[in-house]
């Protein structure tokens, strides 16, 4: 799932895995773990996402490959914020071509900014505060454009709007899916 900060990645992953009866894995959520173990890596991570910076993408493989092997050997997953660039994508190619985790589809929910800011200032997580929103909005908006073409041009995007009830684009994506 690519979908900017406040985009509904989290929501949408919940009620899809749900659904589908697979894993739900997000990228985000793995990092704050290892934050909260307080290791070493942990309080590097912490660093970058305090700031609304992309945590480097070694520590992203290192940390989400395991947890995604792992729910792929279970029947499956839902990624949600990996990959967000397009050298993470084009590197993630290669580790599922060897693992046989290949993707099936990359949904995209388009979401307004203004309405990105409102759900991120309502949710009022460590790093949803008005600076670090703007700091991350602009780098998913350097990032996402490259990404969506990359996955557009591999037929594999699934763009919906992200703007409706929760219900109604759990149904628009199911719709489309393979
Ligand atoms: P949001 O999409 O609202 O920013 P996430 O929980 O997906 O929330 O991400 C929070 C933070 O975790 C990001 O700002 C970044 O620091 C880090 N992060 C998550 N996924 C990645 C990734 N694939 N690559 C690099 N950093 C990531």
């Amino acid at each position: 799932m690519v979908a900017a900060p406040g985009g509904g990645k989290g929501t949408q992953g919940e009620r899809l895995a749900a659904d589908y009866g697979i894993q739900h894995v997000s990228s985000g959520d793995v990092l704050r773990a290892e934050v909260r173990a307080g290791t070493p890596v942990g309080r590097e991570v912490a660093g970058y996402q305090k700031r609304g910076d992309l945590v480097p993408d070694q520590i992203v493989f290192d940390l989400l490959t395991p947890v995604v092997s792992a729910a792929a050997a279970r029947g499956g997953y839902i990624l949600d914020g990996f990959p967000r660039t397009v050298p993470q994508a084009v590197a993630a190619a290669d580790v599922g071509r060897r693992l046989d985790l290949t993707l099936d589809a990359a949904v995209y929910l388009n979401v307004p900014d203004p309405v990105l800011l409102q759900r991120l200032l309502a949710r009022a997580r460590a790093d949803d505060t008005a600076e670090v929103i703007k700091h991350r909005l602009d780098v998913f908006a350097e990032t996402s454009g490259p990404l969506i073409d990359y996955y557009r041009d591999r037929g594999i995007l699934v763009e919906v709007d992200g703007d409706q009830p929760p219900e109604s684009i759990t149904a628009d994506i199911e719709a489309r899916l393979p």
